[in-house]
């Protein structure tokens, strides 16, 4: 059992930057970066998005803007989220784009998760080997964007999502297509005794969710797979893209290099085409 996986072949795959909003249906975008095509040095080169990480505020900026340029969407449409690792997942509105400290994007404070059902607002979460996974509803216009970390996959920020969809919107959690983007797969993550007991207690060992040598490679896709198909998601709509960014050293990598940057995971509904053709 594995999510539809799009992370070798697919041709959403480019030369830069993933764009997969095709998985989750027509009028919706959904992009992941990596580290290339930033202004950052090392070693946060040079595309890193996190202003909390020690990179230079102005080059973090500057990355904002570029990702906000190639997307082709303004700066004042995004919503940031301050990270804590855990399940609290927000709706969020045009409204909460307002206010914001810089005059640009705005941040939802100690939030994992967010939602929206109006267009024009971009999502985004950021992550450095924790899994970004997009959901999308397209008949009824509802996206949403979370962080799953270690902590926010055994806590289940999945369900909590699809809790808040259900009871903010009465839809059904059958017709939500789900987007898994890159992150550390148990190629590279390896942890204590203590954490893999916390895996196979949630988990249960016949779900092979932690496995390799004592089994202390959990698997974080396999855990948000079941986390999903336990939430109502259909398998058929649950895809992955992006390989892991532990491997693979086009993206940061927290377990790999410790102090470093934080790419991009972005998900909206398409309000307009893009005029100059650069998205
Ligand atoms: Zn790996």
């Amino acid at each position: 059992m594995t999510a539809n996986d799009h992370s070798e072949t697919s041709p959403v795959r480019g030369a830069g930057w993933i764009d997969a909003g095709g998985l989750l249906g027509d009028k919706i975008r959904l992009v992941f970066t990596d580290r290339r095509g930033g202004v950052s040095s090392p070693p946060y080169d040079s595309l890193n998005l996190a202003y909390h990480t020690g990179d230079e505020p102005r080059n973090v900026f500057d990355n904002r803007m570029r990702v906000a340029a190639k997307m082709c969407v303004a700066a004042e449409r995004f919503i940031y989220l301050q990270q804590v690792h855990g399940v609290r997942v927000a709706r969020t509105t045009l409204g909460d784009l307002k206010g914001s400290e810089n005059g640009l994007d705005a941040v939802i404070a100690e939030t994992d998760g967010v939602f929206t059902t109006e267009k024009g607002v971009v999502l985004s979460v950021l992550t450095a080997d924790c899994v970004p996974i997009a959901l999308a509803l397209p008949s009824a216009g509802v996206v949403a964007m979370l962080h799953a970390g270690w902590r926010g996959t055994i806590g289940n920020i999945v369900a909590s999502a699809l809790d808040g969809i259900k009871r903010e919107t009465g839809l059904d959690p059958g017709e939500i297509k789900a987007v898994m983007g890159p992150a550390i797969g148990p190629c590279c993550y390896e942890v204590d005794e203590g954490r893999a007991r916390l895996f196979v207690e949630k988990y249960g060992e016949e779900s092979n969710v932690v496995t390799g040598e004592g089994r202390r490679r959990p698997d974080l896709f396999r855990a948000n797979l079941i986390n999903l198909l336990e939430a109502g998601v259909r398998h058929g709509n649950i895809s992955r893209v992006g390989g892991c960014t532990c491997c693979e050293g086009r993206y940061f990598s927290f377990r790999r290099d410790g102090v470093t940057g934080r790419q991009g995971a972005f998900v909206y509904r398409v309000d307009e085409e893009c005029e100059n053709g650069s998205g």
